[in-house]
């Protein structure tokens, strides 16, 4: 699976997370059915999104999945589904802005209009992230009723070769192309996202192209940022500064033309001057702002965001009535987040609205702990050793291939 809607696309200088401030009864004591009686009295906090991780299973093994599980894509396990508990809890706790559907693939998880439709009943917008490769016209049809303010799916390449080399395996590109057409003739909104690296950068023309042909009039530009399963193909996708340029100079005409495009992931402007690819929209970690989407995983944990692989205050089960849902969103994991800033960034002007870029790449790559190095894509150019990792890497693709993490060959 991949992200185009989890950083922010625009960041509100200075925002907070909204309403974490708010007064909320303090539960005492260790009594789970007393504590549940209170959460559903007690005052909504506002959440400004949560992605929820449906199941472990995906049909595609992208090279660029952030999911730590993509390894053990364990089968949904036998016995009680937790989902429909999860987001009852969540729904009560939380005033929710929206939910994105995720995965793995969401639609391979059986329980997914059960629980597109406690969100329909309950108000919360909701979207999902997709390959798209399982929709035919019934599912398409399906999915309609329940009117998903967007679908986001996507596509790397205008060839099948790039597009299956980078998604793990023959077939998938004319079945997501398959799987687009379908949403479109239901009238689903698609969102197109394409996972830019050193692969396909070039192509970036072509591929809006082939979006627009589709009938898809927005799309995420993600920039690729490793992660969980990714990060063992770090030096093979991680973009140097000439491919994102490239791909912003072939992306500005469609965004000039009308087409909404916008980089989700963040690109430090150290690096890359943004303010000159307008209209296409740039954000940044959103992190402790009211732009937040916290990720609840496959087993029911949550996380900072859908890269991040630290569990939030190492709490259990959302369902689990002894977890505190309020006390997550308010601890120094996510209050505290931004003002943990990497050495190399601290004096910098940007220091406030990039904070280093994405602390979840940079905590994968390097095995450390947030805060310590900036994002990969800046310390590719800044840290001699993380260079020279890279270029090894490039020189032996075939072993780097066998290697789970990159700290290894560090
Ligand atoms: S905070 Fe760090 S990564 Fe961001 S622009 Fe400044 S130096 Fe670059
Ligand atoms: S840590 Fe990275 S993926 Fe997570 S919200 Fe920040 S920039 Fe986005």
């Amino acid at each position: 699976m991949w992200v185009g809607m989890v950083c922010a696309v625009t960041l509100p200088p200075g925002s907070s997370l909204t309403g974490v401030g708010k007064r909320v009864d303090t539960v005492r004591g260790t009594d789970r059915e007393a504590r549940t009686a209170v959460e559903e009295t007690a005052p909504q906090v506002r959440v400004g999104a949560l992605a929820l991780e449906l199941t472990r299973y995906c049909n595609q093994k992208c090279d660029y999945c952030y999911n730590e599980f993509r390894d053990a894509p364990a089968a949904t396990p036998r016995g009680e589904d937790r989902w429909p508990a999860r987001v009852k809890r969540l729904l009560s706790a939380f005033d929710i802005g929206h939910v994105t559907l995720t995965g793995g693939e969401p639609m391979a998880y059986r329980g997914v209009f059960d629980l597109l439709g406690m969100l329909r009943a309950s108000g919360v917008p909701t979207q999902l992230i997709s390959n798209g490769g399982l929709f035919d016209d019934a599912l398409a049809a399906r999915l309609a009723t329940f009117s998903p303010r967007s679908i986001q799916v996507t596509l790397n390449a205008d060839t099948p070769q790039l597009h299956d080399e980078l998604v793990g395996g023959a077939g998938h590109f004319e079945r997501t192309l398959r799987g687009i057409a379908a949403l479109r003739r239901h009238a689903v909104t698609v969102v197109g996202c394409m996972v830019v690296n050193r692969k396909n950068a070039h192509r970036t023309a072509e591929v809006l192209a082939r979006f627009r042909e589709l009938g898809v009039q927005q799309v995420a530009l993600s920039r690729f940022s490793p992660a969980g399963y990714s990060t063992r193909h770090a030096a093979k996708l991680l973009p140097g500064r000439e491919h994102l340029l490239a791909c912003f100079e072939a992306a500005l005409p469609f965004a000039k033309g009308g087409m909404r495009l916008q980089c989700t992931m963040p690109v430090p402007p150290c690096a890359v001057e943004v303010e000159r690819y307008a209209p296409i929209r740039f954000g940044g970690c959103a992190i402790g702002t009211s732009a937040q989407e916290f990720a609840v995983g496959p087993d029911g944990r949550m996380r900072n965001c859908t890269l991040h692989g630290h569990v939030i205050s190492q709490a259990g089960d959302v369902a689990d009535p002894a977890v505190d849902l309020h006390a997550l969103v308010r601890s120094n994991d996510v209050t505290g987040y931004r003002r943990k800033i990497p050495p190399f960034c601290r004096g910098c002007l940007y220091e406030d609205s990039c904070a280093g870029g994405c602390g979840a790449a940079a905590s994968w790559v390097h095995s450390g702990a947030h805060g310590e190095h900036p994002d990969p894509f800046v310390g590719q150019y800044v840290d001699e050793g993380f260079a020279r990792a890279l270029a090894r890497v490039r020189s032996d693709p075939p072993a780097a291939s066998r290697r789970r993490r990159l700290d290894v060959i560090l």
